[in-house]
């Protein structure tokens, strides 16, 4: 086991810019911080009437499978998806994070908790690059350190939960949770939890569901599987819950 603190530096920043280069796809650097660049790739649709998607990952820089999936995301080919769907993917929104291996940014902050600050730069950069945007779904890709399996949160303005039947289609390449996550999380069913008003809007995906999207996911792998199927696992969420929201209204 490496030891894991503050200024060790544990991932290559500059390996997933060089990925993010190599991708022909519009790159857009939506801010700074302490030097590292944060970016966001948009993929159009090829169809005039299309649902808006919006990725995130790397919120929490000890997280690395959601960074994973959001870039070879772009790396695939998405072209029969381009018909129904336009993506914007923001890949890693706490660089520093995610070089160190910490939860927080380098001041220690949690940025899934400040999105009701004006003074957390991660934060704030997310915000003025959404600002006026709005989405048919949201995904944040996320993991946990304590859990025994997958899981994931869903929000919805209109109540109706995708949730069950997600959680049916990816069964097979892992273990549901058993425990709860510490929070005040309700379950709804094996491995779906609701995302909760009581959170507030200091959270990314909350701030989301009330200013951008109807519709949120933060889909869980837990860190002591393998990366490539928490990779996988993140990838064939994200493609089962495309399918099932291909003919809804929003
Ligand atoms: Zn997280």
């Amino acid at each position: 086991m490496m030891s894991v603190g503050k200024g060790n530096i544990l991932r290559n920043y500059s390996e997933i810019i060089q990925r993010l280069m190599a991708i022909d796809l519009p790159l857009i650097e939506i801010g700074r911080v302490h030097d590292y660049p944060i970016f966001q790739v948009r993929i159009n649709s090829i169809s005039d009437s299309h649902k808006s998607i919006l990725i995130t990952a790397g919120l929490h820089g000890d997280e690395p499978a959601g960074v994973e999936a959001a870039l070879q995301f772009l790396e695939r080919d998405n072209s029969s998806l381009l018909q129904k769907f336009s993506f914007d993917v923001i890949p890693c929104i706490n660089p520093y994070g995610y070089i160190h291996n910490t939860r927080e940014n380098r001041e220690g902050i949690d940025i899934n908790r400040s999105f009701e600050d004006d003074n957390i730069q991660e934060s704030n950069i997310i915000k003025s690059a959404l600002e006026h945007k709005h989405f048919s779904l949201a995904i944040d890709f996320h993991e946990d350190y304590d859990a025994d399996g997958f899981y994931l949160y869903e929000g919805n303005r209109d109540e109706k939960y995708l949730g069950p039947k997600l959680v049916k289609a990816v069964q097979h390449l892992g273990p549901i949770a058993n425990e709860e996550p510490e929070d005040d999380s309700i379950q709804i069913s094996e491995g779906f939890y609701k995302v909760q008003k009581s959170w507030g809007t200091q959270g990314l995906t909350p701030h989301l569901l009330y200013y951008h999207s109807p519709h949120v996911f933060i889909f869980e792998t837990p860190t002591n599987w393998n990366i490539h199927n928490r990779v996988n696992l993140h990838l064939s969420l994200l493609d089962n819950v495309l399918k099932l929201i291909k003919y809804l209204g929003h």
